[in-house]
């Protein structure tokens, strides 16, 4: 590509863009950037016939396909990614944790997330981290952080040190993110996999979570809450909430149990919801289904890898139907890196699996940019190939419309119009 970081204007001429509108594919394309920012995107005849090019000006070509920056709204990026428990993530020190953010920063980064969400940080790592990325110290995607997760005293997260309980807490609690420099703010509420919680229990009353709605609308801050329990999915609904995470319909009993009227409560509501599809073992699945196929698995990784498929299998099938009721526009991408193995550097596992859920490659797409850039509250900055965006480009090897499995190669990432590399 050998684009170079400039002030100046540049072009990116491209065999053919997807701009993340839904629009379809345009082929032949180019897009004109200057000062970071999309100054001209269309067919190049229309865009290069009628601009004269200065000194400085460089047109680059390229036979891939350009798509907007991915938006991931769904990350930890101090987290390890590397299989182990909550507790000895939680047992590792701040410094440690600073260091992996600024590896799994960059490797999301490479990877095409130039907009990502972190959705639970420790103590005040999340700013700093993006601090860091501002200041430029290290390279990783423009971040929007929640700081610490909202949640009980004894909750999912609790070890973030971010735990509020009753209205005027949570209140309080969110007041002090905001001034901390909070984008969102995120809220426990059900538990998890932190040991203690359980998934299949609400943790905050409704009174509690619009409290939280309340208190981050007040001073502009989108919300967005884990609800893997029904119970707290049917809460987060009621309490006004904007975004939902997981949504796993999981009964009271612990059974997967998809709830039909609940799902069309959740449709009319107008949350958006980001089911982190990777997030039910789907790295366990790549890891171990090799293995399968040489007859290498011992009896209790095939244990594993039997539950990963199965509990896989149904967030599809839950995603698949509420994509048919009425919610596919409000389904954004969201890999939920750092927790357990869930690896970073892998926006294009999230695409590939809302396909697998009865997504079109195209709905994929704009569910891992435009739209989720919306439910992050960036839409009017990033998400979209659109003149007046920051220039945040993917291009990739093949179009993705024809493969969703193109995502996969990533031939250069541009954030702001400058090369990642
Ligand atoms: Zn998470």
């Amino acid at each position: 590509m050998g684009v170079k970081a400039s002030t100046g204007r540049q072009t990116l001429r491209v065999a053919g863009l997807i701009d993340g509108t839904g629009a379809p594919q345009l082929n032949d394309a180019a897009i004109v950037i200057e000062g970071g920012t999309i100054q001209r995107v269309g067919r190049t005849a229309d865009v290069l016939g009628d601009i004269s090019h200065g000194e400085d000006a460089t047109v680059t070509w390229s036979d891939g396909i350009a798509v907007p920056g991915f938006v991931d709204a769904h990350v930890h990026f101090t987290l390890f990614a590397d299989g182990r428990s909550y507790e000895a993530m939680a047992a590792a020190s701040d410094v440690m944790m600073a260091i992996a953010a600024a590896r799994n920063a960059f490797v999301h980064l490479r990877a095409g997330v130039t907009t990502a969400r972190d959705n639970g940080s420790r103590n005040r790592l999340g700013f700093e981290l993006k601090g860091a990325i501002d200041q430029g110290m290290i390279q990783g995607p423009r971040l929007l952080v929640s700081g610490r997760p909202v949640t009980q005293p004894t909750g999912h997260f609790h070890w973030c040190n971010g735990t509020a309980e009753g209205p005027d807490g949570i209140r309080a609690a969110i007041k002090g993110l905001a001034a901390e420099g909070a984008d969102h703010i995120k809220i426990m509420a059900s538990g998890g996999g932190t040991r203690g919680t359980d998934p299949a229990r609400a943790s905050y009353s409704i009174s509690e979570l619009a409290a939280a709605t309340g208190a981050a609308h007040e001073v502009g801050l989108p919300t967005t809450a884990h609800c893997r329990a029904s119970e707290s999915m049917a809460r987060a609904i009621e309490a006004g909430l904007d975004c939902m995470e997981h949504g796993e319909f999981i009964a009271a009993d612990g059974a997967r149990s998809f709830d039909p009227d609940l799902a069309m409560r959740l449709v009319d509501s107008g949350m958006y919801l980001s089911p982190t599809l990777q997030a039910n073992g789907w790295d366990t699945i790549v890891r171990l289904r090799p293995l399968r196929e040489a007859g290498a698995l011992t009896a209790k990784e095939e244990q594993i890898l039997a539950a990963a498929e199965r509990d896989t299998e149904i967030t599809l099938e839950q995603v698949g139907l509420l994509a048919g009721m009425g919610l596919c526009e409000r389904i954004i991408a969201g890999t939920d890196a750092g927790c357990f193995d869930f690896s970073f550097g892998h926006i294009d596992y999230c695409l590939q699996l809302m396909v697998a859920a009865g997504l079109t490659p195209m709905q994929a797409i704009v569910a891992a940019t435009g739209a989720a850039a919306r439910a992050c509250g960036v839409g009017d900055q990033v998400g979209t190939i659109e003149a007046g965006k920051r220039a945040d480009v993917v291009i990739l090897a093949a179009s993705p419309l024809d493969d969703i499995r193109a995502a996969s190669d990533v031939r250069a990432v541009f954030k702001d119009g400058n090369p990642v590399g």
